[in-house]
């Protein structure tokens, strides 16, 4: 049994979902498939500001309005016919939202937001798979939040394997053996049955979630982007599709910045050697990137940019050197602050670290260790990794670009510059 994938940008208006369900046909009526849908377009960032809005006493129904009129106008151009459930459906969902959003409070923001933010996926939803039946696809409407399950790690949820395996391979598969299956991703529920979400751009997560408890034949992720390339696009002129990639390739990619797939993805695929394929929405004839246990011998160079990083540089303050001592202090108030060291590098007298730019992680860190430390910041880097690399390519990335920290081993090369 396959599962599919879809993100905001493939069902994003309603061509993008009549796209969509074009790729969808052949496979399902073959064989039933489980399909992981986000929410439309930017709604997730639609919902975020409009939670913000609401919390900093700012008018927010304006832009409730719109993404109201957003999702209808999807709605009149999908079903011009018909579908009248569908319309009270939505409409439902938005007396709900409101009510979610007026009921959000400052003291309880991240677990209100999870029940704000999550609405999108469970409203795509309704939309796409009303549209798959319409075309003739048997499928059902499934609820994540009641499969797969978390703690109350609001904006973070831990997801509860044993428990979601079960009832997933109890009540799910069945289900697969009859039609298809349409559910959201991002998001998931407590035992107290409140909705929590899995990060940001988590819906990759949550299709790999159920590859794992289904032990699906595959699962392949849908993009606007042909595969997995050696760069993004937008930032480098000449790209190249991998054809194959190892799972700890890929892992790997994600972790130094690559943001095609969500970095928790790999994992739970490659325990059970489940193959994921990611494909284009656009081109859905071309094959793709296939990320399997394959070793391959030879690797284009992979470049990967992450931006807005933050170097910081702890010095001892007594002209004595750094010791482990000292090296153990520092990463202590890291650990305990939640602070993600990119890359780091040690000398005579001081220890430096590249970071993600988070203002107030960073004020916290700085105020924990001042009396110990001289601290130096530099703001707006960005981090640079090539794995695999060539002279050619890390001259490429190098470019006259200001470097303020290098790092090769045999087969990675980083560097920080400003951005
Ligand atoms: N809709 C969510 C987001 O934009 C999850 C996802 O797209 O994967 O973050
Ligand atoms: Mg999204």
């Amino acid at each position: 049994m396959k599962v599919f994938k879809f993100g905001g940008a493939s069902v994003k208006d309603a061509s993008a979902v009549k796209n969509m369900a074009g790729i969808v046909l052949p496979y399902a009526t073959k064989q039933p498939i489980l399909v992981v849908v986000s929410a439309m377009g930017k709604t997730t960032n639609a919902l975020e500001k409009l939670l913000d809005d609401w919390l900093d006493q700012q008018q927010y129904a304006d832009n409730l309005n719109h993404l109201k009129a957003y999702h209808l106008q999807i709605a009149q151009d999908l079903f011009p016919a018909n579908g009248a459930a569908i319309f009270q459906q939505l409409e439902a969902s938005f007396i709900q939202l409101e009510h979610l959003v007026t009921h959000a409070s400052k003291e309880k923001y991240d677990e209100d937001y999870d029940q704000v933010v999550g609405m999108g996926e469970v409203i795509s939803t309704y939309l796409v798979s009303a549209y798959l039946q319409q075309t003739g696809i048997a499928c059902q409407w499934l609820d994540a939040r009641e499969f797969i399950r978390t703690d109350t790690r609001w904006r973070e949820g831990k997801v509860d394997w044993d428990w979601s395996e079960k009832l997933i391979t109890k009540e799910v598969l069945p289900l697969l053996s009859m039609h298809s299956v349409v559910t959201q991703g991002f998001i998931g529920g407590t035992v107290g049955k409140k909705t929590t979400t899995l990060g940001r751009e988590g819906s990759d997560y949550s299709a790999a979630i159920f590859a794992y408890c289904l032990k699906a034949e595959s699962l392949t992720i849908w993009k606007d982007v042909p595969g997995i390339l050696n760069a993004d696009p937008k930032l480098v002129e000449e790209t190249h599709l991998y054809p194959q990639l190892s799972y700890n390739e890929a892992a790997e990619m994600t972790y130094y910045g690559a943001t095609v797939i969500h970095p928790k993805t790999i994992k739970p695929l490659a325990n059970r050697k489940i193959p994921l394929y990611v494909r284009s929405f656009i081109h859905p004839a071309s094959i793709g990137t296939q990320i399997s246990d394959a070793k391959l011998d030879y690797i284009i160079p992979a470049i990967i940019f992450k931006p807005h990083q933050c170097l910081i540089s702890f010095g001892v303050r007594d002209f004595t050197f750094i010791t482990e001592k000292n090296l153990s202090t520092i990463l202590h108030a890291l650990a305990n602050l939640n602070i993600k060291i990119n890359m780091m590098q040690n000398s005579a007298i001081s220890f430096s670290i590249c970071t993600d730019q988070q203002s107030r992680r960073i004020i916290a860190l700085k105020e924990s260790l001042q009396d110990d430390f001289a601290i130096y910041f530099n703001e707006n880097l960005q981090l640079i990794t090539v794995k695999h690399y060539d002279e050619a390519t890390i001259q490429q990335v190098i470019d006259r670009k200001e470097i303020l920290l290098e790092q090769k081993t045999r087969h990675t090369f980083q560097v920080l510059v400003r951005e």
